[in-house]
């Protein structure tokens, strides 16, 4: 089920509550059961949800109150628990402007001798590697990425790593170029850890603030993937990884976060493709099975169409 079949599922389940009797609100929680389970949420975390309304149910509503009260406090006890199921109460970083930090220098007598000494501020580049399968959008991902922090004062670098994938370097390129963001790449060489070493150190000597590493994606999830993550990471230390899911991909969303969680232990998620008909279901049971945020939601394929996500946005979107 789409996004939006959910939401108007949902919708439905909840005005049809009238009297707010208790055959009523089982029949409502039923339906919202049945509505998040076709709509690839997993089974777990429906029954969990369910318990945690029943209980709320019983506890928040009274006897003696008004169909009216019952059916605001309703809402408010599906909207708080749908909240609760995509919440992490996460923000995306705010890394440290290393580019605008000034060395400070002062004056001390060495060897009777008066001498400037200037000290590091010790503040390094905050690097961000992208993982994902290909097609997941990735390489797109990076410039929206790179152009929402740039928008925000950072001095941002793009590295392709990508070098499985035929014309990726040129695509990140075009995109780079078009969003006047500094990019490194190589059309040689072709070991991608080579490279995304080669592109960190150059933008670290540069101070860059942010540098943002696409790596190669596989059709499917296979070692050689995974190897290939592994050493890059090895290799570029980052500072942060997201893995960019595509947010269409229903069931599958699960074991797929779980196995890129077990080699590149990424911090959060970038979930694509929830304009148009994603089914957003799968990719909320992935965060919850992975305990592990979605930082930011891509909508469209233009470089803007990229959103903070925001959890209780989008139940309020879903609830209409
Ligand atoms: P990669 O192989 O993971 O690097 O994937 P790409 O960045 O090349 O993206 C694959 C396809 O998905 C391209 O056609 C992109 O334009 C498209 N795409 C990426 N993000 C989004 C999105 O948020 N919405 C839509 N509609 N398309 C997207």
């Amino acid at each position: 089920m789409v996004l939006a079949d959910l939401g108007s599922r949902l919708r439905g389940a909840l005005s049809s509550v009238d009297s707010a009797s208790e055959d009523e609100i089982n029949s409502m929680v039923k339906n919202i059961c049945t509505a998040l389970l076709e709509s690839d949420v997993n089974i777990k975390l429906v029954v969990k949800l369910r318990d945690n309304i029943k209980a709320k149910v019983k506890s928040e509503l009274k006897e003696n109150e008004t169909s009216a009260n019952k059916r605001k406090k309703l809402q408010k006890i599906i909207y708080d628990e749908l909240c609760g199921l995509v919440d992490s109460h996460e923000e995306p970083p705010k890394p440290k402007k290393i580019s605008q930090t000034k060395s400070q220098a002062s004056t001390k007598v060495i060897n009777g001798k008066k001498t400037k000494v200037v000290k590091s501020t010790g503040a390094n580049s905050h690097i961000i590697m992208l993982v994902g399968l290909q097609g997941a959008g990735k390489t797109t991902s990076c410039t929206k990425l790179a152009v929402w922090y740039k928008k925000r004062g950072y001095k941002v670098g793009l590295v392709c790593a990508d070098t499985f994938r035929a014309g990726a370097f040129d695509q990140l390129k075009q995109n780079a170029i078009k969003s006047n963001i500094p990019f490194y790449g190589n059309y040689h060489l072709t070991d991608p850890v080579q490279i995304a070493h080669m592109g960190v150190s150059t933008f670290k000597a540069e101070k860059f603030d942010i540098i943002i590493v696409d790596t190669s994606g596989r059709h499917r999830q296979e070692q050689s993937l995974f190897d290939e993550m592994v050493q890059i990471s090895e290799m570029i230390k980052p500072t942060q990884t997201i893995m960019v899911m595509d947010g269409s991909i229903g069931q599958a969303a699960e074991p797929q976060a779980k196995a890129f969680k077990e080699s590149s232990d990424f911090g959060s998620i970038i979930l694509t493709k929830m304009d148009g008909h994603a089914k957003g279901g799968g990719a909320i049971s992935a965060v919850a099975a992975t305990h592990t945020p979605i930082v930011f939601i891509g909508t469209g394929e233009h470089v803007n169409d990229f959103e903070t996500f925001k959890p209780t946005t989008f139940i309020s979107k879903l609830l209409g």
